[in-house]
């Protein structure tokens, strides 16, 4: 029966592929750029689809020009209390240099099977194939087990606390499992690093430059405390790896301190990205750097230096035994795609699902490379064939 229903699914996207080529370029042409990150014109397109298409829909926002949609395709006669949420996002990067585009970046032009604008793949190529994906499975006359939920949102290039993380936090969602749609080839994606920032500050005594023996000099004492992390934690962070991810960094991105040529420094402060494996904590970060900055004071008696964590983003590790990824295998299996988990190289909004436990994949048409460069581009194929994908997941867990 099931082999009835997947052929009838895929025949049904099959005969939808102008509709789906032509809903990708709509997403494209309503710009959604962020910053400023005014989504409501593509919201719009993709509201109307989604009610059309027998799906209730409603919009929730914290700011009324990034509205974020929660879609539901509820079973008839629910078999379980399941629910799964497809999720992705509609705002993008901006244009860039505009001058190194060869094709407009809103006109959505097709040439050779591919589509070229902003966005198209990061992330409108994913939304459009869940979307799609919904209306097929209604379109097939497929009965669910257990409730869709299709999730659009905006903010997730500057963050997403105003729309992934909002909308979980809102109650208005209740997820089991989680398929966030990026840039993966159509890979599935089961970790991704996470990211801290700190914010360190060293202080010292002022003095004139030609007394320095008065003063503390708050800039001498941050070369020696980021001499010292270099050799204590940036030497350890070279021998520690992750199968699925690129290595764990580190990186000082920003330094302030003195107020004059001739006057000794009496502050000093450094801003620190620091990326963390899927297998290392923000908690662990965290200490390490504190641990330096406690061997410093106890070596120095004039050494005073304080640090903030000023923005964390939990890795992501889903297991490769999670339901949701044997059910993604099998589809992809079934579609004679490769099945092997691989790592996602950007962050991306499932770090929200991932840190309430929440088992969550990474799945989407597009090349990661391409994404924030000009002539962003996807191939209308693949997205096809993540419309197929996305409705086989969809059947396969809500059984
Ligand atoms: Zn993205």
């Amino acid at each position: 029966m099931q082999v009835d229903q997947d052929r009838e699914i895929l025949n049904t996207i099959d005969r939808m592929r102008g509709e789906i080529t032509e809903f990708l370029a709509e997403l494209v042409k309503a710009k959604s750029v962020n910053p400023p990150g005014d989504t409501r014109d593509v919201i719009e397109i993709i509201r109307e689809k989604l009610a059309a298409s027998g799906l209730k829909v409603k919009t929730i926002s914290v700011d009324d020009d990034k509205p974020n949609i929660v879609a539901r395709l509820e079973a008839d006669r629910p078999r379980k209390k399941l629910e799964l949420l497809f999720n992705s996002h509609v705002d993008t990067v901006p244009v860039g240099e505009a001058q190194r585009w060869k094709h407009e970046p809103f006109s959505a032009e097709v040439t050779d099977g591919r589509m070229y604008g902003r966005g198209v793949a990061d992330a409108k190529g994913s939304v459009a194939s869940m979307v799609m994906s919904a209306k097929a499975l209604v379109e097939s006359g497929v009965e669910l087990g257990g409730t869709l939920v299709l999730n659009p949102v905006s903010d997730e290039e500057v963050g997403g606390f105003k729309g992934a993380k909002y909308v979980l936090e809102s109650g208005e969602i209740h997820p089991d499992q989680v398929v966030v749609g990026e840039i993966t080839t159509n890979r599935i994606a089961i970790a991704e690093k996470g990211i801290v920032w700190f914010k360190i500050t060293t202080e010292g005594r002022t003095a004139h430059a030609s007394t320095p023996w008065d003063g503390i000099n708050a800039i001498d004492k941050m070369i020696d405390l980021l001499k010292e992390i270099n050799n204590k934690v940036v030497t350890q962070l070279r021998l520690r790896r992750h199968p699925l991810t690129p290595p764990p960094s580190l990186n000082i991105g920003l330094i302030t301190g003195g107020v004059k040529t001739n006057v000794v420094a009496d502050r000093c402060e450094v801003m620190i990205d620091r990326r963390i494996l899927p297998n290392e904590t923000i908690e662990g970060a965290t200490r390490e750097i504190q641990d330096v900055i406690d061997y410093m004071k106890s070596r120095d008696p004039e050494f005073r230096a304080n640090m903030e964590v000023t923005l964390t983003g939990s890795p992501i590790e889903t297991s490769p035994d999670s339901h949701i990824v044997k059910v993604a295998q099998d589809v992809c299996r079934s579609r004679g795609m490769p099945d092997e988990p691989v790592g996602y190289l950007q962050a991306s909004d499932g770090r929200f699902y991932a840190e309430k436990g929440i088992p969550t994949i990474l799945l989407g048409p597009g090349l990661a490379e391409l994404a924030h460069a000009p002539d962003e581009w996807i191939s209308l194929e693949e997205v096809v064939e993540a419309t197929k994908i996305y409705s086989l997941i969809a059947t396969r867990v809500l059984k």
